[in-house]
């Protein structure tokens, strides 16, 4: 490689990842007229007739997103279509194809990228979604996996980032923090296996979390509820980062504050017994966990009353004005402001 004294050398972990995609990404111009949201949402979003198409697509990486010492491929296989499936259903649209490019080292027999496909095909037949493609490649270390999903909706059902305004409610959908207590328990189990490798471990009480974690689902479910109900949110967007820095972009993009209360954030039984059992708050893994890929959405007041009784909806605070600021309503009635710790994957710490 040829060196230069004078290039700067800026460490990416300086920026972050949302400041860095912002970076690489600010001079790029919308040049297409079918191009109707380009980069800053959960999936592109293109016009064709009356019809949107959305678009969306992740990359993981071993080592980086799953560890397969307690992974199954399988699982892997299922969790890299539900990470895409989720950011198309936060657009409020219908994913209908995907496509999947591995790269793979040598480590890999065929048997276990059939486990890894496995998965796949089952994600695929659940959520009534055609594998259309992809590209298979040769990796020096590890497995990498990317998947691009691709999703319709009616031209005016289409739910942004941006849109909710003051007094709306702020909706979360199931329950937080489950795939990140799940992630503590497997990663302890591993840690005791490798000092007595006979220990067989007793997970029975920890079968919700580390389902969440291995086996996490995309909410189709909700973009029908939503239709059923005949709501539109007037913002959306899915909850793979942590429920605050998911807040912080509604916010950002949509110009308003928030008040969220910390009484209302919905925690399975088993999140808060996990979180005494390893002494956590179980506020702070809720607000920071992620994975949970659950869909987080404002609605209009007037609304309310169409979803106040489901059990798949939990109202748990309300937009302010952008100069009231974001702030979390603890239980002691104070108010802090939100902070987005949120796993972030180029930072120094993690
Ligand atoms: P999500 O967490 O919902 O998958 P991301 O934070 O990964 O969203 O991405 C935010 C936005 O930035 C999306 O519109 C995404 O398509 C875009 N984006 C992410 N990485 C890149 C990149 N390397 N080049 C261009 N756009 C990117
Ligand atoms: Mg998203």
């Amino acid at each position: 490689m040829i060196e230069d004294k004078n290039q700067q050398r800026t460490p990416l972990s300086s920026l972050g990842e949302f400041a860095l995609i912002d970076h690489l990404t600010k001079n790029f111009k919308i040049q297409q007229k079918t191009t109707v949201k380009g980069i800053g949402d959960d999936a592109a979003v293109l016009s064709f007739g009356d019809k949107k198409v959305v678009v969306s697509t992740d990359l993981l990486v071993e080592g980086v997103h799953f560890d397969l010492s307690y992974m199954p491929l399988k699982h892997l296989g299922y969790k890299a279509v539900m990470v895409n499936l989720s950011d198309v259903y936060a657009m409020n649209a219908m994913a209908t194809q995907i496509t999947v490019s591995i790269a793979v080292s040598n480590r890999f027999p065929l048997e276990a990228l059939e486990e890894l496909y496995a998965g796949i095909e089952a994600a695929a037949n659940i959520y009534n979604i055609d594998v259309v493609g992809g590209d298979t490649t040769s990796s020096t270390s590890g497995l990498l996996i990317s998947v691009t999903a691709i999703g319709k909706v009616n031209k005016d059902d289409v739910v942004f980032r941006k849109g909710a305004k003051p007094n709306d409610l702020l909706v979360v959908t199931g329950d937080l923090g489950g795939a990140y207590m799940g992630l503590q328990v497997l990663e302890r189990e591993k840690e005791v296996f490798k000092v007595n490798p006979n220990n067989q471990p007793d997970l029975d009480k920890y079968t919700y979390i580390i389902e969440r974690q291995l086996k996490p689902e995309a909410r189709k479910d909700i973009v029908k509820l939503l239709k059923d109900l005949k709501v539109k949110p007037t913002s959306m967007i899915d909850i793979s980062d942590g429920l605050s820095s998911e807040i912080i972009h509604l916010c950002k993009h949509s110009d308003v504050g928030c008040d969220l209360y910390e009484n209302k954030i919905p925690l399975d039984p088993q999140v808060i017994s996990t979180c005494e059992e390893f002494n956590i708050d179980s506020t702070t893994i809720a607000l920071n966990g992620g994975e949970d890929y659950e869909l987080l959405m404002t609605i209009s007041q007037k609304d309310f009353p169409k979803i106040k009784a489901n059990p798949n909806l939990t109202v748990i605070g309300y937009m302010t004005e952008k100069n009231a600021g974001m702030h979390l309503v603890t239980r002691a009635d104070e108010k802090i402001p939100l902070k987005a710790q949120g796993w972030n994957s180029l930072s120094d710490s993690e």
